[in-house]
């Protein structure tokens, strides 16, 4: 959707139905800019943007130094503006408070601006051309898909947020210039999850979610219909509320330095954040900073309960994960029950008397993880009938057995519990690719380090590589005539930066879940390499995908998904026994890649397989089960897949097939114990085909 100019009117902020929450959090940070952003959570099709460019149009527009391209005041000016020091008087013009979007695939000098080297080479001048920290300047900056950001960019941007200004420094040049602005980030969960130290960055985190209630449904569609027929008139029809909330937005932030934030609260907030286990202060100022500024939304002068509750319900949810696994969430009872503790403490300090040496101990305030990670807990594993003793370092919580009722011949029943998951050693796609940034395989990028200079190409003069151009265009200077100071430089001259950074891969796992991985242990050990590697790849934002092959036949488990706390779920519904047909598990996963490469054609696939070698199910009956696996290993080889096999065989006799598979697929072969980064002697045993 383009913001398309004046003329089609914005879908008005009042007219929206619902999303109470959402409508509020961006009312607050428009009274109260440093509670520092709104993060919005929710699937596609909730109108998350819709709302959120309809705030624009709320803010007040400013006076502006004319011609300022950084958005000075007049009365106030950035004495560092890039545009000059503007004199005491200097006109001025009103000027709009703009939506400015953030693209996903925007470039640190869109963000940031960037020097005109052209301008500055050829002219003698230095031009400083502004991005869009500099445009988002007393306005908002909207990022939609925030998590798909890169991480660079991420920081970038609630760096400038917390400071209200932006800081150039790059190519022996440093300025800076004012960029205060209202940050609203929204993302679908679904498509992958922000990194928890960048999630807490953020102000204030609301889910939205369409109605359930089919009477509020029916009047978002009414209204939705009304404004596609009309826009001009429904916006007409809707000016005079816009216009009385943008009024009181002003009034709030003329409110804001006389609120009162009373002790009492101020315990109170104290006592929240530290039954909630939040890290560090960060979370009891926004909180604080929130419950002042709806204190002044509503006209009220001091901070009362209320105040600290609706703040809290906005400023916790994203605090409280205690694993990038957990879904951020803070439903109201929770809440209510956190405020009946926190009010034991929220009055004055109490005396000696009555201290409570306990902290609140509700269900909110859960323990830390045990380091086992998100299936720690519960009793240990009984004894099974797979014969091996149950492992004793882990724990399992599981579900009571539910023998033979899954998909596929043989007997099956739950995965145990995975083995403790350890810091995964990095395994990545030989070559260079182009995929979307990430923190796994070498891969041309626009942000990582310059690897070299290469002729100009149109599109890139913001990213000059400076010596080599200088170098290109010296050697001309007498034939051009240079007689001044100033380089004479020709287009021709320009070179530009190859940089390489690391991108994400699509990192499938095809794991053998049957009988012969079954001893439990075993299969506790596989599946908590899987685990392992998955958080790996949560940090190096890979997309996942999961093909298990057990029984009769290879599942896709998990379709490749940039979700990897949906894998970690379905990782606990595996189940195993049964015969394995080794061969299905890896032509299935052959479809599933050639599916992927239309679908997101730069991002390579690395296919993880677990298997200790052995096939006893063969694609079709009469087949030798081994022939059909090798020969399925040699199709992926042909199709180019890089392969790491994970050979899981254990036990005093090894008949190392899964060695021989790899040698098929052109693969190395590392053990579970190889998979750990703290590993230091496992050294991956090429056995690359000759
Ligand atoms: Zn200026």
């Amino acid at each position: 959707m383009s913001l398309g100019g004046s003329a089609r009117p914005l879908f008005p902020f009042s007219a929206v139905v619902g999303h109470e929450d959402l409508r509020l959090a961006l009312l607050l940070t428009a009274v109260h800019p440093v509670i520092g952003g709104v993060l919005v959570r929710g699937e596609k099709g909730t109108a998350k943007s819709t709302v959120v460019r309809a705030l624009a149009a709320l803010l007040p527009s400013r006076r502006t130094v004319l011609d300022c391209r950084f958005g000075c005041d007049p009365a106030d000016p950035d004495p560092d503006c890039p545009d000059g020091q503007h004199p005491p008087e200097a006109p001025s013009e009103p000027r709009r408070s703009r939506l400015i979007e953030l693209p996903v695939g925007a470039t640190e000098d869109r963000l940031n601006g960037s020097l005109d080297l052209e301008r500055a080479l050829s002219e003698g001048v230095r031009a400083y051309q502004p991005g869009l920290l500099a445009a988002a300047h007393r306005g908002v900056l909207y990022v939609d898909e925030v998590n798909l950001l890169h991480d660079h960019l991420v920081d970038l941007l609630l760096d400038a947020a917390a400071m209200g200004r932006a800081h150039v420094e790059r190519d022996g040049v440093s300025l800076s210039h004012a960029a205060s602005f209202l940050l609203v980030g929204t993302m679908n969960p679904e498509e992958g999850e922000l990194r928890p130290q960048l999630l807490d960055r953020f102000g204030l985190t609301v889910q939205v979610a369409a109605a359930r209630d089919v009477d509020l449904r029916v009047e978002v569609i009414r209204r939705r219909l009304a404004f596609e027929a009309a826009p001009a008139e429904f916006a007409a029809g809707w000016r005079a509320a816009d216009a009385e909330l943008a009024a009181r937005i002003l009034a709030a932030r003329e409110r804001l330095g006389t609120v009162l934030l009373p002790d009492t609260e101020l315990r109170r907030i104290a006592a929240l954040c530290a039954a909630f286990e939040v890290d560090g202060m960060r979370a009891d100022l926004v909180t604080a900073r929130t419950a002042v500024a709806h204190a002044a939304w509503r006209g009220a002068r001091d901070v009362t309960e209320e105040d600290v509750r609706v703040a809290a319900r906005l400023a916790l949810p994203h605090r409280r994960r205690r694993d990038p696994f957990d879904e951020p969430e803070l439903d109201d009872k929770a809440l209510d029950e956190a405020l009946n503790q926190a009010a034991e403490q929220a009055g004055p300090p109490p005396d000696t008397d009555r201290q409570d040496p306990d902290r609140p101990d509700t269900d909110m305030s859960d323990p830390p993880d045990p380091p086992d990670g998100p299936d720690g807990g519960g009793p240990p594993d009984g004894p099974d009938g797979g014969g091996a003793p149950p492992p004793t370092d882990q724990n399992s919580a599981q579900p009571p057995l539910d023998r033979g009722s899954a998909a596929g011949d043989g007997p099956s029943r739950p995965a145990p519990a995975p083995a403790q998951p350890f810091r995964a050693r990095l395994l990545t796609v030989p070559g260079v690719g182009e995929g979307a940034p990430g923190r796994r395989s070498r891969a041309r990028t626009e942000q990582g380090r310059v690897v070299r200079a290469a002729l100009d190409n149109p599109h890139r003069v913001a990213d000059l590589h400076l010596p080599a151009t200088v170098l290109a265009a010296a050697p001309h200077q007498r034939a051009r005539g240079r007689t001044g100071p100033g380089l004479r430089l020709l287009r021709d001259d320009l070179r530009h930066a190859v940089r390489e950074g690391r991108e994400g891969n699509l990192v499938l796992f095809v794991v053998d879940a049957s009988g012969s991985m079954a001893a439990r242990r075993r299969m506790a050990a596989v599946s908590g390499a899987v685990l392992s590697l998955l958080r790996d790849a949560y940090q190096r934002r890979d997309k996942v995908g999961l093909v298990t092959f057990r029984g009769a036949g290879a599942e896709l488990l998990l379709p490749p998904t940039s979700s990897v706390p949906t894998a970690v779920a379905r990782l606990r519904r595996l189940r195993t026994g049964g015969r394995t047909p080794l061969a299905d598990g890896l032509l299935r996963a052959r479809r599933v890649l050639a599916a992927e490469r239309l679908r997101d054609p730069k991002r390579r696939p690395l296919l993880v397989l677990l298997t200790d070698g052995r096939a006893t199910v063969p694609t079709r009956a009469g087949n030798h089960p081994m022939a059909d696996a090798l020969r399925a290993a040699a199709l992926l080889a042909g199709d180019g897949v890089a392969t790491v096999v994970v050979d899981c065989e254990s036990g005093p006799v090894r008949l190392g097939l899964a060695a021989q598979l790899a040698a098929v697929a052109g693969a190395p072969v590392v053990t579970v114990a190889e998979l750990s980064a703290e590993q230091v002697t496992g050294v991956v045993r090429a056995a690359r085909a000759a």
